[in-house]
């Protein structure tokens, strides 16, 4: 297994840059999600480490090797595409076995690798099948034994379960990361999906416009994002954003004022900021009746999920979205607080939309 170390990689094509000065370290046995929004430069990335692509500038390396200038054939990488892209005229066992065909492997080696991968995946009572005769999930299964079977080095997937519907996207994406972590193999994992990256990484790179804005375990990202468009990104409903004034030691939001919290304390005085966002999780608070200490505001919609219901309160001329319990009425227009859990509190500066720090 390898530990890939990306050097100042720049990718550009033409005068566009794709890729900007990316620098990333991916340890040996690490899952890695590559996420951000369409056209930020996660595929251009993944195939560069693939070899398909050859960076303008920087270099690659796995372990101590520069694989740089090494062609994909000879870097040892499984690569899962989006559509998997299965060979229609053979079967499902020749399509596993193509990788092993081309090197040109023993008969009896292949079958037994085949079938090896193949109970890996729970597909081997499909191998005698064509792809059309299989389901969505299974072609799937069957991209993904085909990249295992030469025993990769890395593997790479590039947005593998986005043909597949809802429900067995979750049940496949718990599979594949059990899958992962057996095999005890590097995998870079591209996605636009938030809730499969936190799900899925051990670290998740955030990626807007070419350049990786943070790097860091699910947690990291989630609770303490370095820039308004991590927050922002991550969560479903995502991080609430307000703009506030610093007076003294609170913070003013329209009427509503709330003590800067303990973590920034000594932090704004230090910066002599005054225009912060102020950044909190609808998880991270809860709306109380009537007017009390907090984000003073009223009921705008209020949406059942089941388990709970999401709350929008409008504070003033902003609107935030609260997460409160099943059971709990509220009104159109209801006066209510909003409290926020100020250890979870990230603020922002207002102009550069980076945390403080
Ligand atoms: P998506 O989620 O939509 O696949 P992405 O983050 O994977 O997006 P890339 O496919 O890496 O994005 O593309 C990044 C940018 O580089 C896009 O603006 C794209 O148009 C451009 N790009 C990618 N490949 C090429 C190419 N071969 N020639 C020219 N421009 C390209």
């Amino acid at each position: 297994m390898v530990k890939i170390t990306l050097e100042n990689i720049t990718k550009k094509f033409g005068d566009f840059t794709a890729l900007d000065n990316i620098n990333l370290k991916i340890d040996d046995r690490e899952f890695m999600a590559l996420l951000g929004p369409s056209g930020s430069g996660k595929s251009t990335l993944l195939y560069t480490i693939a070899g398909i692509y050859k960076p303008t500038s920087g270099r690659i390396y796995f372990d101590d090797r520069d694989v740089t200038e090494v062609p994909p054939k000879d870097r040892n990488v499984g690569l899962v595409f989006q559509n998997w892209a299965l060979y229609p005229h053979m079967k499902v066992f020749d399509n596993i076995a193509f990788p092993l065909e081309l090197r040109k492997a023993p008969k009896q080696e292949i079958e037994k690798k085949v079938i090896e991968v193949a109970k890996m995946l729970h597909i081997e009572n499909l191998l005698d099948r064509y792809p059309w005769q299989l389901s969505g999930g299974q072609q799937q299964r069957v991209a993904i034994a085909r990249a295992l079977v030469k025993e990769p080095d890395v593997l790479l997937l590039d947005e593998p379960l986005s043909n597949l519907d809802a429900l067995l996207r979750i049940e496949v994406r718990a599979e594949l990361k059990r899958l992962q972590k057996e095999l005890g193999i590097t995998a870079v994992y591209v996605t636009h999906d938030q809730a499969e990256a936190l799900a899925m990484a051990d670290r998740i790179a955030v990626i807007r416009e070419g350049k990786i804005l943070q790097v860091g375990t699910p947690d990291e990202v989630y609770y303490k994002p370095k820039y308004k468009f991590v927050g922002g990104f991550l969560g479903n409903p995502p991080m609430n954003f307000v703009e506030a004034e610093v007076e003294n030691d609170y913070l003013r939001v329209y009427e509503s004022r709330i003590p800067v919290p303990g973590q920034y304390r000594g932090l704004i005085e230090k910066l002599g900021i005054k225009e912060v966002l102020l950044g909190f999780r609808p998880h991270d608070a809860e709306v109380v009746k009537g007017i009390s200490e907090g984000l003073v505001g009223e009921v705008y919609s209020f949406e059942p999920l089941g388990r709970e219901q999401i709350v929008t309160v409008s504070v003033d001329k902003a609107f935030v979205k609260v997460f409160a319990p099943e059971g709990e009425h509220f009104t159109f227009g209801e006066k209510v607080t909003v409290k926020i859990r100020e250890d979870r509190i990230v603020l922002f500066d207002k102009k550069t939309e980076k945390a403080l720090e």
